[in-house]
């Protein structure tokens, strides 16, 4: 195919990266939610269900939304969050791994059911429906959907059914929780405004209130809380800037008072599981590559319906369309220096397509524990050359986190079994295209969705809990600990 050049420019000006601006402007219009009113509505449900006092320690889970390792290494050793530090830090620094696409809805679903990406639907901030629609779970509109599709596995659900309770600070994933936070005016306005420090305390603060408040035997099995301001400064001003810092710095400050708390029911006998993790990690994006234009100017790939989620984009291909033209197009967009490789789902294959090496991975049917499949690994020379042997090897996916550096040493770690779980989905797109590294197909100055090390790791931080890991853990395995 007559292919032209992926346009690649420095990232533009910060734009409006989440979109659920019209969120508590729209919804839900409750004039001002005071500290005591999550208290009061989780103990009038506590009795409505007559759920059962808690006979376990409470799990309190912070989901520190983008939190990057890095990001949180520099603010422990310039001392800005000392509190954090103190409450959390009296061993190392753990690490988790978030599921692949390295996207927030993914990988708040996979911690929230407890399941890799392939057993849950939601496989990207967007997928596209069995009747071809667009679903952007980032859209207020669709918050009810996504809801909807995971409320059957979510650990509030299972919760709930065992007659035990949970609270959801967050004011996008809820389902089956018994109380949540409850959508604002103010709150809506603070979104606009950026000031995501004002929905971060207010969630703090709701938090702090249960925590003070409800009384040791109708405290919930579950608290969780979902803090957005790093995520969304990160997209803006990249993860490593210094307003990043800064709101780290606030968020300890927030925190404290609750610290503290939890520290004194502790001496007083009632401990917290506490975890505090992320989503993702994130990468700088220097880069900005048109992706859409790319396929606009090459001729029959403006057929092919693009999802662009920022460090990666799902690709759908009209139903006409051979395997051939399909592989020729991924072929060619491998070659753009604003992509690092591009991925197809064929029959029971995953063709890579890249220009150093080109690889076949191949499901084979196998009782792995935790997948039901084996993968095959074949390499093959690139799109421009190198790739040497021709090895092919086979093993269950835990087994390639452990031995693919010894076969696939210049994929970034755990490719296999990550981008394995993903295609193997049924909600899988037909293929994927991944952006170069420092590159986005989006606008921000930080972005996230590929496979690189520095967006699947995160940090992991516990208090009265012990985890064992040899690697970093996956994250979706943390909330195991509630036993459901
Ligand atoms: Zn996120």
């Amino acid at each position: 195919m007559n292919s032209c050049t992926l346009s690649i420019k420095a990232t533009p000006k910060p734009f409006a990266w989440l979109k659920p601006v019209l969120l508590f402007l729209l919804t839900g219009l409750s004039a001002c939610a005071t500290r005591s009113a999550p208290v009061r509505e989780y103990e009038w449900q506590f009795r409505y269900h007559a759920a059962q006092p808690n006979l376990t320690p409470p799990t309190l889970f912070f989901l520190v939304d983008g939190l990057s390792v890095s990001a949180l290494q520099t603010a422990l050793k310039a001392n800005r969050i000392p509190h954090l530090q103190a409450f959390f830090l009296q061993n190392r620094l753990q690490l988790g791994r978030a599921v692949f696409p390295t996207l927030t809805y993914p990988n708040i679903t996979s911690i929230l059911t407890t399941a890799p990406v392939n057993e849950h639907p939601i496989i990207g901030n967007k997928v596209l429906s069995e009747q071809n629609e667009v679903i952007n779970f980032e859209s207020i509109q669709r918050r009810g959907k996504l809801n909807e599709w995971i409320a059957p596995r979510t650990v509030f659900t299972r919760l709930t059914r065992q007659r035990r309770t949970s609270v959801s600070l967050d004011h996008y994933f809820f389902a089956g929780a018994t109380t949540r936070q409850h959508d604002d005016l103010q709150s809506g306005v603070a979104y606009v405004n950026g000031d995501y420090s004002y929905i971060d305390s207010k969630a703090i603060d709701s938090l702090t209130g249960i925590v003070a408040d409800v009384s040791a035997e109708l405290l919930p099995s579950l608290l969780f809380i979902h803090l957005i301001g790093v995520d969304a400064l990160s997209h803006e001003k990249g993860p490593d800037s210094p307003e990043v810092q800064a709101y780290l710095a606030k968020l300890d400050a927030a925190l404290t008072p609750l610290f503290n708390r939890l520290i004194w029911l502790e001496s007083a006998g009632t401990p917290f599981a506490t975890l505090l993790t992320s989503d993702h990690g994130f990468m700088t994006a220097d880069l900005h590559a048109d992706l859409e234009g790319w396929f606009r100017n090459n001729g029959d790939a403006a057929q092919v319906e693009i999802l662009n989620q920022g460090r990666l984009a799902s690709l759908y291909f009209p139903q006409h369309w051979s395997a051939k033209d399909r592989t020729a197009v991924l072929k060619s967009l491998a070659l753009q220096p604003a992509v690092s490789m591009t991925l197809e789902r064929s029959g029971n294959q995953i063709l890579l397509h890249s220009p150093r090496l080109n690889a076949t991975l191949q499901y084979h049917t196998a009782n792995c524990g935790t997948a039901a499949y084996e993968i095959s690994f074949k390499r093959e020379v690139g799109l421009r050359r190198e790739a040497s042997g021709t090895s092919q090897v086979r093993f269950c996916p835990d087994e390639w986190d452990r031995r693919q550096k010894d076969f696939a040493r210049e994929l970034p770690p755990y490719f296999v079994s990550l981008l394995g779980s993903y295609f193997y989905s049924v909600k899988r797109p037909q293929a994927i295209v991944l952006a170069a590294d420092r590159t986005t197909f989006g606008g921000a100055r930080g972005d996230h969705g590929g496979i690189t090390l520095e967006e699947q790791l995160v940090p992991v931080l516990h208090r009265n809990i012990r985890l064992q890991s040899e690697g970093p853990i996956p994250t979706w395995q943390l909330l195991r600990i509630l036993k459901l």
